[in-house]
């Protein structure tokens, strides 16, 4: 079974989410538990919490299918002494959030070397935070997030997936999330079924799909491996809809929350019955 859904919005709470999941007729959504573009928050009140539970229920969305997005400013694998160990506290508060709302993966990006050291050291810095979250929490899937390598940032390469995944110690509680749009302006493929195959069989190989946790379906602005990182609606960019029907008729992407980070809200309704009706039965 395929769960689809987007990135819903937050407003006036997190206990809006499923409420916003709902109304686009979700059954997977992705959400920022904080304001993604500040340090700080807030922690959780109780009755969020309790209401944002209460409304996944109403919503029937399962906690599995729920894909939460780490903050903007985060940086795991930072150069520097300060912002990293800023960036690992602000992580850490992130995955308990997860964990205090019933939830069990959380989403990011690897991290960026800014240019100031190689990037298997930033690789290995990066585990090393990833490892330090994970020994302090107990419930949350750290989910990586393969990218589009736009400026510094890592993660745009399966080896880089795979070379964290190797070094984490708690390999049950580590997956990743496919962006279809970072992997395609990564320089990975997919617009048509025979390279779909091509780019998803390199995926199994050096990552495995056993570790695959998530997917981010978007259509791309940019063109095959222009390392810029721009969405776009389904079938009006340069990526197409054919990678969407193969995805939608994969059980390797079974069971795992899909979720649309496309850039208008108001045709999200549209594209989930879109990738529906892809649906081969
Ligand atoms: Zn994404
Ligand atoms: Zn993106």
């Amino acid at each position: 079974m395929k769960y689809v859904g987007a990135h819903v919005s937050t407003a006036g709470g997190v206990e809006n989410a499923p409420l916003n999941a709902q109304l686009i007729n979700a059954r997977a959504f992705a959400l920022f538990t904080k304001n993604q573009r500040q340090w700080k928050a807030r922690p959780l009140s109780s009755k969020s919490i309790a209401a944002f539970k209460a409304n996944l229920a109403e919503a029937g969305i399962a906690p599995e299918h729920v894909l939460p997005h780490d903050g903007y400013l985060i940086n795991l694998g930072h150069p520097e002494r300060e912002g990293l160990e800023k960036s690992r506290a602000a992580f850490l508060d992130e995955m308990r959030r997860c964990e205090q709302l019933g939830l069990k993966l959380l989403n990011f990006h690897p991290g960026s070397h800014l240019n100031k050291i190689s990037e298997e050291k930033c690789l290995d810095i990066i585990a090393e935070s990833i490892n330090i979250a994970l020994d302090k929490t107990q419930a949350v899937t750290a989910v990586i997030e393969n990218t589009a390598g736009q400026g510094t940032n890592l993660g745009y390469r399966f080896e880089h997936l795979a070379h964290l995944i190797d070094k984490i110690e708690d390999k049950a509680r580590v997956g990743v999330c496919l962006d279809t749009c970072h992997s395609f302006t990564a320089g990975y493929d997919l617009r048509t079924a025979k390279v779909c195959d091509e780019t998803f069989a390199e995926f199994d190989s050096i990552v495995g799909f056993k570790y695959l946790r998530g997917m981010h379906l978007n259509d791309s602005k940019p063109d095959l491996g222009t390392r810029v990182d721009r969405h776009e609606s389904l079938g009006k960019g340069k990526l197409g809809l054919a990678c969407f029907r193969y995805i939608m008729n994969d059980p390797r992407f079974d069971d795992i929350p899909m979720v649309l980070e496309t850039i208008d809200q108001a045709l999200w309704p549209e594209e989930i019955a879109l990738l529906y009706d892809m649906t081969e039965e």
